[in-house]
């Protein structure tokens, strides 16, 4: 089997309306190129500030602009209009955790995917609100994004840790840390080895500046020692995007000896064969 469950049907950009996203012939779409391309289980999982319920959360100028739809009728329209999983796209946002735990466990889900998508207020993949602007240094950054990451983990709330290591979008095009990468990893590793949560690879990275799947090598090392279950997705944001570069993916999966993914229903999870 293969997934793709940390798929978009609305684009980022801000002029796009969830009326044209969100229609059973747009799902039909996705569902029709996802099994061209071998993959039968297909769910979606949008980013939670898109959502007007998530200013309720946090209030980062970036979601204020991009907080428009209705979480509620989102639900009802995957569950009720499409035959896809129904998933979210929830950021962590540190000292926000008991309002995004209410809003994510006040809907039913097959699946929540934890990302963090920001470092106090600065993106790190978006150069508007640019996480580098501010002077921090790479060794900061990547403390505090790993460090941060392991308490996503242990939340509890997530399913799904979603590109793991997306602190590195930018490649050499931003500053880098000098130390072995290691070093941060393991700052989150504790965590995510005792919440067992399934940890998301993701060929978003190829699509990058950085050029990578997400996780690197080292990272996924250390989650399968760990023991930790691991998901497939291509966060993809068109039809073009569904399984990007799966073929590298699986080989990347099969070097390290990984033969299983993840896979959810209504937030159970168990263990398929990759194929
Ligand atoms: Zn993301
Ligand atoms: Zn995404």
């Amino acid at each position: 089997m293969l997934t793709d469950y940390h798929v978009h049907l609305r684009p980022d950009e801000p002029g796009e309306t969830a009326g044209s996203a969100f229609t059973a012939a747009n799902a039909e779409r996705y569902r029709e190129v996802a099994a061209e391309r071998g993959i039968e289980e297909l769910g979606v999982a949008e980013h939670v500030y898109r959502f007007s319920a998530a200013l309720d959360v946090w209030q980062h100028p970036l979601w204020q602009e991009f907080a428009t739809d209705d979480l509620d009728a989102y639900c009802e329209f995957v569950r009720e209009e499409t035959d896809l999983k129904l998933g979210i796209e929830a950021d962590f946002v540190p000292g926000r955790e008991d309002r995004m735990r209410g809003l994510l466990e006040a809907r039913d889900w097959d699946y929540v995917v934890g990302s963090i998508h920001f470092v106090a207020e600065g993106a790190l993949d978006y150069d508007v609100y640019d996480v580098w602007n501010s002077g921090r240094s790479a060794d900061h950054v990547w403390r505090t994004y790993f460090t941060w990451l392991g308490e996503l983990a242990a939340t509890g709330m997530y399913d799904v840790l979603a590109h793991p290591d997306l602190v590195k979008h930018w490649g050499k095009e931003r500053p880098w840390p000098e130390k072995d990468l290691r070093f941060y990893y393991d700052l989150a590793m504790e965590q995510i080895a005792d919440s067992g949560i399934a940890v998301e690879v993701s060929t978003a990275g190829l699509r990058k500046p950085v050029g990578e799947i997400y996780p690197s090598s080292g990272f996924l090392e250390m989650v399968i020692d760990a023991g930790n279950p691991i998901a497939l997705s291509s966060d993809a944001h068109t039809t073009d995007q569904l399984g990007f570069r799966y073929d590298e993916a699986v080989k990347f999966l099969s070097d390290h000896g990984v033969d299983e993914l993840a896979v959810f229903d209504r937030r159970e999870r168990r263990l398929e064969p990759i194929g």
